[in-house]
């Protein structure tokens, strides 16, 4: 299957969990794929393996939250790729805790993964997009940045700030041929919600409407219409893939 041949994508935290499963389907429709992880060398090598295209799979491990990485990251990108056409800012992290009883490290560290690092990344790709008057930025959000959830203030805000600012840029670049999104799926089975017991699970579960979790898969899906030529008339939106959550 192709639709994306030629085509060159980065996909941040692409090596565990949805981005994994965005980072495989770009590459099965022929793209290139630029992966960035956090730390774990292990998940990526074993994504690298998984993958039936090596060759057009490029794993750079880059703090996203880190200006410096980043800025050196697309210098690589820019040196051996000279631009890109598809940016999913994915990488994403969790602290929970209370409000009251919350360390100001676990704020911060949310902040700056979440919201700082997807800044940090549009940022540059915008610059590199600008110029070829062409591009798909596409950032993945949640429900819990307009529903709020108990013990997750700081990962509601950092989600609510992604949309806040996809709609500003979206209003930046549509000059441009930019388009600008969000995707927010809802509780998806990924290695990010292991620490929830079963009783959270079950307790869950049943306040989605269709009583299950969702799968990385079905939120590549969505990712893939929007970096699509189909999908140029949408701009400065948030899709929902929740199962009615
Ligand atoms: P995951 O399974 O925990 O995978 C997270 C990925 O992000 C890993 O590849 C990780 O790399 C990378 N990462 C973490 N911190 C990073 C950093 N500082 N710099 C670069 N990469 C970093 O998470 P997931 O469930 O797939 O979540 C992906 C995104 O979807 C997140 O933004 C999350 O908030 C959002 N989301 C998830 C759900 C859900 O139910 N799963 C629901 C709504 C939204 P390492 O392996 O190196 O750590």
């Amino acid at each position: 299957m192709s639709g994306f041949d030629g085509r060159k994508v980065v996909v941040t935290g692409a090596t565990r969990g949805i981005g994994r499963a965005i980072a495989l389907a770009f590459l099965e429709r022929g793209a290139t794929v630029v992966g960035v992880y956090g730390s774990n060398d292990e998940a990526a090598e074993a994504f690298r393996e998984s993958t039936e295209c090596p060759d057009r799979l490029f794993l750079y491990k880059c703090d996203v939250s880190d200006y410096n990485a980043v800025t050196e990251l697309y210098e690589e990108i820019e040196k051996k790729f000279d631009t890109i056409d598809v940016l999913v800012s994915n990488a994403g992290i969790r602290r929970d805790g209370v409000l009251a009883m919350m360390a100001r490290e676990d704020w911060q560290r949310v902040i700056d993964v979440n919201l700082t690092g997807s800044f940090q990344m549009a940022k540059q790709a915008v610059m590199l997009m600008m110029k070829q008057r062409y591009g798909r930025i596409i950032f993945i959000t949640s429900p819990m940045a307009h529903m709020g959830f108990a013990g997750q203030a700081n990962y509601a805000a950092s989600k609510a700030g992604q949309i806040g600012m996809m709609r500003s840029l979206s209003k930046e670049t549509a000059k441009r041929k930019i388009t600008v999104n969000c995707v927010s799926p809802g509780f998806i089975e990924t290695e990010l919600l292991d620490d929830l017991t079963p009783e959270q699970i079950s307790e869950y579960k049943k306040l989605v409407p269709v009583r299950r979790f969702g799968k990385p898969e079905e939120v590549a899906d969505v990712v893939l219409f929007l970096a699509g030529d189909k999908a140029s008339y949408i701009t400065g939106s948030v899709l929902e893939i929740t199962g009615g959550l």
